[in-house]
């Protein structure tokens, strides 16, 4: 079998996929379906991380629509990323998969503080480790905190999960006319105004010169399609 081409990656997954069919909340099955398409990919002897989002319980700037000041709407998100990874953490033991949920807003009862130190070496034990609380900071994404940690942690790429194959220039599922780019540059997907990733993201991802794929995640199996040079997906890099 080919060497894969990446060693080390950060997964991004948005916390709606952590719904399922339903809006709101974890799915099991769902969650125990990502874990098992993580611990494939890990097998082809990749070191994964991965950033996961709150959306499925709470984003602060829909809350902040409501009334409640935008840093606190944050950190109540912030905190949905947690509850998160410990449901796939859980997940990925269950299957036998060691994992390790690191955080970056400290709660010493409930896991331990992200370093990049700590991650290095969970990694280079052969852990999957789940990055929680986005950046720590309010008005950051967790797409940003998927480009920051990789870059933190020597990461050779981002993988963005999407629900389509790729970065298109509408989306679509609403226009039959939409066009999908195989590969595009940091600066087009920037230009382009794509709505797959928010600026600030592609923008450090520009800086520090990290691939970004996106690909589909509601294939079962494609996280180590994709690792493995065999899935569909854009690739976003100089
Ligand atoms: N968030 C934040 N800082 C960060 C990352 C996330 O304040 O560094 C908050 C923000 O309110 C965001 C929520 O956490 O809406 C959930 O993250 P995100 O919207 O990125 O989740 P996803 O859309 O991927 O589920």
């Amino acid at each position: 079998m080919a060497e894969p081409v990446y060693r080390r990656v950060v997964v991004k997954l948005s916390g709606e996929y952590f719904a399922g069919a339903q809006s709101y909340g974890i799915d099991q099955p769902t969650i125990d379906r990502i874990a098992g398409d993580l611990i494939a990919a890990k097998r082809l002897g990749i070191e994964i991380a991965v950033v996961v989002g709150g959306g499925n319980i709470f984003r602060g700037v829909e809350v902040s629509a409501r009334g409640v000041s935008r840093t606190t709407g944050d950190t109540m998100g912030m905190l949905a990323t947690v509850m998160n990874c410990l449901a796939l953490a859980e997940a990925l033991e269950r299957h036998g998969q060691p994992a390790r949920t690191l955080s970056a807003l400290s709660m010493p009862e409930v896991c331990e503080l992200f370093t990049q130190a700590a991650a290095n070496r969970y990694l280079c034990e052969g852990r999957i480790v789940l990055l929680a609380g986005g950046t720590g900071n309010p008005f950051f994404t967790t797409d940003t905190t998927a480009v920051l940690r990789a870059a933190e942690i020597g990461a050779d790429a981002v993988l963005k999960a999407t629900n389509v194959d790729g970065v298109y220039s509408a989306d679509p599922k609403k226009d039959a006319s939409a066009k999908r780019f195989d590969r595009l540059t940091h600066s087009e997907a920037l230009a382009g105004g794509y709505k797959v990733m928010d600026a600030t993201a592609f923008a450090l991802a520009r800086e520090t010169s990290l691939p970004i794929i996106v690909f589909s995640i509601a294939e079962p199996g494609s996280i180590g399609a994709v690792l493995g040079g065999a899935g569909r997906a854009t690739i976003v890099a100089d």
